[in-house]
């Protein structure tokens, strides 16, 4: 397969038509944990960012679990006694369950009953269901096909094939000027859904796409990995490179219109908790903040007791919470470019201030320095209110004492981060501030 088609433009007004773009491309793809839905995907993201694809054989034990063998199919079908299609993979990958076994076997209503699903509260729409580690066979349809079903001899196909083969994910590191990093991590194996979760799938390429244009100090490591068993696969084979792990976000979600929601770390009060609550406080946007549960994505595995590593969960409407999750509908029409980018501002906002937060020592300590000479000050007095950026010049004044770092600032003074640190960096020109590592290291 080649790879997309889609190139990043340097007008960040048209990257959520691009990253919609990219979805649309994403979306006819049968993905799985494993298999060339998987691989094919990787590819097309690879026309965004050059990320390195790694495959792990089936049977490599992963911690308490082991890598399956790889699944890929051709083709599946359900006819009637006419030889019709009455359930037809080519229409919808979700027709199958996921992992489905091969059968070719023709059968009765009854015997085929209980490998059939649907939604009876959503009669249009067609489950989403996955038969990772039980050996299994079943399709999924919409109730208004299933209550249709007569008595009949049905020929059941699904060319599926299970086999040993390896497991498939992507890896993107950027280098900064500290090797501490910040970890992005999001789900890449469901089939034809968009927002859980192409959409996390192509907000996390363009956020890397945005980083590798611009100098960082943070390194920033962007994994896409099939749920559970990559994030549990890749913390097993880097366990070595977990300490360096600063921050981290699981992605997913992050394409409806739905407002956004942050599910803290394990650590509850980590600065990646901070930071969020920060920039989505100061956004302007509906957002909900909720604590820390083992229930979810692959936030699951980086807060398992053994690592309780800073990542958090960034997303708009929860998974869960919203009808059309894990179901059809969750198609092109949940998305939108503007939501997609909103999400992407969001994060750049985040990573602004993860990248900034520094903590400094004021060279002037003992009374407030003169800043009107120094032409960080407005020549008139008496004018009833401060301006924000002066305001924020005195709080990192008085508050860069080597004890407070500029988001402690920035959350004391009530003052957005990008405010607080846009008056650090002119205080630090007129050599007013000192960065706290420069001086003791
Ligand atoms: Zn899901």
């Amino acid at each position: 397969m080649s790879s997309a088609a889609v190139t990043v433009t340097r007008r960040p007004s048209e990257c959520g038509a691009q990253m919609m773009h990219l979805i649309e491309e994403l979306y006819p793809i049968c993905r799985s944990i494993t298999g060339e839905g998987c691989r094919e995907s990787l590819r097309l993201l690879q026309g965004i960012v050059p990320i390195e694809m790694h495959e792990i054989p089936s049977g490599t034990p992963v911690f308490d679990w082991t890598i399956p063998r790889e699944w890929n199919i051709r083709d599946a079908y359900i006819k009637n006694g006419r030889g019709e299609r009455i359930v037809d993979f080519g229409r919808s990958n979700l027709h199958v369950v996921n992992y489905s076994r091969p059968i070719h076997a023709t059968m009765s209503l009854d015997e085929l009953r209980p490998h059939l699903f649907s939604l009876p509260q959503h009669p249009d729409w067609i489950p989403y269901r996955t038969s990772y580690y039980s050996e299994n066979w079943g399709f999924c349809l919409s109730d208004h096909v299933l209550q249709q079903l007569q008595e009949d001899a049905y020929e059941v196909c699904i060319d599926s094939s299970l086999t040993d083969g390896h497991l498939t994910y992507g890896e993107l590191f950027l280098p900064g000027d500290t090797h501490e990093e910040v970890l992005f991590s999001c789900h890449v194996c469901h089939p034809s859904l968009c927002n859980d979760n192409l959409s996390g799938m192509a907000v996390a390429s363009f956020l890397a796409s945005r980083l590798r244009e611009r100098p960082h100090r943070l390194s920033y490591r962007f994994l896409f990995v099939p749920g559970t068993i990559g994030s549990i696969a890749w913390l097993s084979r880097n366990e070595s490179r977990v300490p360096a792990i600063r921050h981290g976000l699981v992605l997913s979600c992050v394409g409806d219109s739905g407002g956004f929601t942050y599910k803290r770390s394990r650590r509850g009060n980590a600065e990646i908790d901070r930071a969020v609550a920060h920039i989505l406080k100061h956004s302007g946007k509906s957002f909900a903040i909720t604590d820390f549960s083992p229930y979810g994505y692959d936030e699951r595995q980086y807060c398992s007791p053994g690592f309780n590593l800073p990542v958090g969960r960034f997303s708009r409407t929860a998974n869960g919470d919203y009808p059309e999750y894990h179901t059809s509908a969750d198609n092109l029409d949940l998305v939108s470019e503007t939501a997609l980018e909103e999400s992407l501002d969001q994060l750049l906002a985040i990573v602004n201030l993860l990248d900034k937060n520094k903590t400094y020592i004021n060279t002037n300590p003992k009374c407030e320095p003169q800043l009107g000479r120094r032409g960080l000050y407005r020549a008139m007095g008496g004018t009833p209110d401060a301006r924000p950026l002066e305001l924020a010049m005195l709080w990192v004044l008085n508050l860069s004492d080597g004890e407070h770092s500029l988001l402690d600032i920035a959350e004391r003074a009530d003052l957005p981060f990008a405010e607080v640190s846009r008056a650090a960096e002119l205080l630090s020109e007129k050599d007013l501030l000192q960065n706290k590592l420069a001086k003791t290291g």
